[in-house]
């Protein structure tokens, strides 16, 4: 077929999209989407380390050039200003879709925008996908189980989502991405990977992206409250960037489509997490409630049983071992005189 003729002619894979092994030895070529942000930029580390050719494509909404600076004038490293929204035309082994704002106070910012992406700019990089033959993965999020009534979460579980409510462009929008991957692959013969990602921290995240480590980080290193919505009771499991990283990279070379849960199992209240701030950073350190945001999920936990069997994954960082290796990082670009860059 023309598809396969031109995969043949680029030195691509098969029709299948399988990458031949003697090409992986070689180094792959790989689009990162939103390589400029908090994961993004830590994935692109772990791939130019392994000898693989990156490209990140990333319209800077909040990612920074600052987080892939140190791969500037690599030859295996190119940045490309572009909005996923748009049209596409590259060729590649394998995508990594993660351009989309992760944290709410920046997803609900111009929420028809987040849909766009999660929407529009899924399907342009699906459609590049089959184009080329290129291995997809969708980073989903656990906002797809919505307000859960199934504790912890298993990948079976359907969700129980507000289809109209401030957080919907998001979770919404997540849902619909992973139904277009899942068409993609049953229509298209696309190979597929679905990561549902429970909340993650790490170095890089962006100081004032209003998302709860990042925020009560932040305020205990200024010597401000740390700022408690509701009653503190509502709970969430948190993830050390690294070990998201090692499963996306396991999940994308492994042989099962999922969708998986990747997450910590350990649940702290947000009560919890602050005291675990104060013990790291200041024991002085003051907590402040404030009203709680909207349809804000009561719990969230990871049954992380499916990516442990199938993909020999579990994380290994926890919270009390990652939090001070983001803290180091916090502490220099809040009092280091090198400023938070613009992009
Ligand atoms: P982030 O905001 O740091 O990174 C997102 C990146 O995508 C940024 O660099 C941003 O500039 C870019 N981007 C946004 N819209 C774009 C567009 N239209 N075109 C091109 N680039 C665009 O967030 P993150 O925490 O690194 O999240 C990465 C991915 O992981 C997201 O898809 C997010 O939904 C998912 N995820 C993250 C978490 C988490 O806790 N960090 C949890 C669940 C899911
Ligand atoms: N697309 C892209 N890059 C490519 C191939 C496709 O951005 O290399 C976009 C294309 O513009 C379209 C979307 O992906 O909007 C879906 O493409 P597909 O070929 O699946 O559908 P069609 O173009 O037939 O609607
Ligand atoms: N939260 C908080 N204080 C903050 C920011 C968030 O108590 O300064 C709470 C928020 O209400 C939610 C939890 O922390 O219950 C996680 O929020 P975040 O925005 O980090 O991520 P989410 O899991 O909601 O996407």
């Amino acid at each position: 077929s023309e598809r396969a003729l031109y995969q043949q002619r680029a030195g691509f894979g098969s029709v299948s999209g399988k990458v031949p092994l003697g090409l992986k030895r070689k180094g792959l070529r790989i689009v990162v989407t939103g390589g400029a942000g908090f994961v993004g930029s830590h994935l692109v580390d772990r791939l130019m380390a392994r000898g693989d050719s990156v490209i990140v494509v990333d319209n800077f909404f909040t990612g920074r050039k600052e987080n892939v600076m140190h791969h500037f004038g690599n030859p295996r490293f190119e940045l490309i200003r572009h909005d996923v929204v748009e049209p596409l035309l590259l060729e590649v082994d394998q995508i990594y879709h993660l351009a989309c704002p992760a944290s709410p106070v920046h997803y609900k910012f111009n929420p028809v925008k987040t849909i766009k992406t999660n929407v529009v700019g899924t399907l342009n990089m699906l459609g590049l996908a089959k184009r080329v033959g290129a291995r997809f993965l969708l980073t989903s999020t656990s906002e797809v189980y919505g307000d859960p009534l199934q504790h912890p979460q298993v990948e079976t579980y359907w969700g129980n989502v507000n289809p109209i409510g401030v957080r919907s462009c998001y979770d919404e929008g997540k849902r619909t991405a992973e139904t277009l991957t899942m068409d993609y692959h049953r229509g298209a013969s696309v190979e597929v990977r679905i990561a549902r990602i429970f909340n993650t921290y790490g170095p890089r995240m962006c100081i004032d992206d209003g998302r709860v480590v990042s925020n009560f980080v932040a305020q205990a290193l200024r010597k401000e409250p740390m700022t408690v919505y509701g009653d503190g009771k509502q709970t969430r499991s948190f993830q050390y960037v690294s070990d998201l990283v090692e499963g996306l990279m396991r999940l994308m070379e492994g042989e099962h489509v999922g969708p998986f849960n990747l997450g910590n199992p350990g649940e702290f209240t947000m009560l919890e997490l602050a005291e675990v701030v104060k013990e790291t950073i200041d024991p002085n350190a003051k907590i402040e409630f404030r009203p709680n945001t909207e349809d804000d999920p009561h719990k969230r936990k990871p049954d992380i049983t499916k990516a442990k069997e199938l993909l020999g994954w579990e994380p290994k960082v926890a919270l009390r071992k990652g939090l001070p290796l983001m803290v180091s990082d916090f502490r220099q670009r809040v009092f280091g005189d090198h400023k938070e860059g613009v992009a």
